[in-house]
C-alpha cells in the first residue's frame, strides 16, 4: 500500500533551469492528494506520469503565485480530457474568484464542478476525511495567511491470526467484530479476549507539509513524530537575516524543527533560486538532523509499513 511524496517542484519564486515552482503528490493507494500547484504543474504530473483523473483534492497552502499559478492550466487541462467528476480545492478564500474569472470563456457545458473550501487561518482544523487519510490544515507565519497541512492515513482494522480462528472454531460472521476490537464469547459462554485472536495492524502513516512560513519551534508538538516532513528551507545560514525579513525558514532552522518534532523522515524544498548547487544547505541541515534530504525534483520519498508482530 502504498503512502509516499513526490516532490514536482523545489523552488521558491523564481524557478531555475533545473527547479520549478512549488508542487507535490502524495500518493495514497494510488490517490493523489495535489499539494501546492505552481507554474507548470502539470507538465511536471505528465513528466512523472500521474493521471490528472487520479487527482480529486488540491490543497493550495497560500496565494503566493509560486504555488498556485500552474491552478488554470491544469484545470483547462482537466476540461480538455472530458472530467466530469468534480474537483475540490481547499485554498484561501480569494482563490475562487481568481481562478474562475480566467475561466469565465469556457463554456459552462463543458465545465465540470470545482469546489473551493476555504481554509481557516485561526486554527487547526480538521479540512478533510475520506476511506484513506485525515487532513488536518495548520495556520504558519508568512507574509500573506498561510496553512501547512497534515495527512493521516486511516487507522486499519485488526489483523487476524488464522490458527486461533480455527483452535477457536470461530465463524466468519463474527470475524468483522473481531477485527474491529471485540473478544469473542463461545457457545459455551467461554470469552476469549480479542488479543488472543489478533495481532496489531500497522501503525497509520503520517504526513506534513510546512508551506512558506518563518521559524516556528512551537510547530513542534504538531508536528510531533510524523513519517514524513517537507518543510520549507528558503535560505541558508548566510542569509538568515533575508529569511527573517521576508518570513521564510533556513535549512538548519527546519532541521532543528525536525529534530525537536522527533520526525522519522525530512524532506527540505522551496530553494531561493540564489543558490546555484545546495550544498551548503545539505551540510548545515545535516548538522541539526543526520537524515536530512533535499528535495530533487521526480523524486518519490515512501513511507514503508510497519508491520509489529506479537
Ligand atoms: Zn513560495
Ligand atoms: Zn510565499
Amino acid at each position: 500500500m502504498e503512502f509516499s511524496l513526490t516532490v514536482l517542484g523545489s523552488s521558491s519564486a523564481l524557478p531555475t533551469a533545473t527547479r520549478h515552482p512549488s508542487a507535490h503528490v502524495l500518493n495514497v493507494n494510488e490517490k493523489y492528494y495535489l499539494i501546492d500547484c505552481g507554474e507548470g504543474t502539470q507538465m511536471q504530473l505528465r513528466k512523472y506520469r500521474f493521471r490528472f483523473q487520479r487527482i480529486d483534492h488540491i490543497f493550495i497552502s497560500h496565494l503566493h503565485g509560486d504555488h498556485y499559478f500552474g491552478l488554470v492550466g491544469l484545470l483547462t487541462s482537466m476540461i480538455l480530457l472530458g472530467r466530469n467528476k468534480p474537483l475540490t480545492i481547499f485554498a484561501p478564500a480569494d482563490l475562487e474568484a481568481l481562478i474562475e474569472s480566467q475561466l469565465e470563456g469556457i463554456p459552462a457545458k463543458h465545465r465540470f464542478e470545482v469546489c473551493y473550501i476555504p481554509l481557516d487561518f485561526t486554527q487547526p482544523q480538521i479540512i478533510h476525511e475520506d476511506k484513506r487519510v485525515t487532513v488536518q490544515s495548520f495556520p504558519v507565519q508568512h507574509r500573506v495567511p498561510t496553512c501547512g497541512f497534515i495527512f493521516r492515513e486511516q487507522p486499519r482494522l485488526r489483523n487476524v491470526r488464522k490458527p486461533a480462528l480455527v483452535a477457536y472454531e470461530i465463524p466468519l460472521l463474527a470475524i468483522p467484530g473481531i477485527k474491529a476490537g471485540k473478544d469473542y464469547i463461545t457457545p459455551d459462554g467461554e470469552v476469549i479476549p480479542n488479543d488472543q485472536l489478533t495481532v496489531d495492524p500497522p501503525n497509520p502513516r503520517s504526513f506534513a507539509y510546512s508551506a512558506d512560513t518563518q521559524y516556528l519551534p512551537e510547530l513542534a508538538d504538531m508536528l510531533r513524530e510524523v513519517d514524513l516532513l517537507y518543510h520549507e528551507a528558503t535560505f541558508g545560514d548566510d542569509l538568515l537575516e533575508r529569511a527573517q525579513k521576508t518570513r521564510h525558514t533556513t535549512a538548519r532552522q527546519a532541521a532543528s524543527l525536525a529534530k525537536a518534532a522527533g520526525v522519522k523522515q525530512l524532506v527540505l524544498g522551496h530553494f531561493s533560486a540564489r543558490y546555484k548547487t545546495l550544498e551548503k544547505l545539505e551540510q548545515e541541515a545535516k548538522e541539526e538532523f543526520a537524515e536530512a534530504q533535499l528535495a530533487v525534483e521526480g523524486t518519490t520519498y515512501s513511507v514503508a509499513l510497519e508491520t509489529f508482530k506479537k
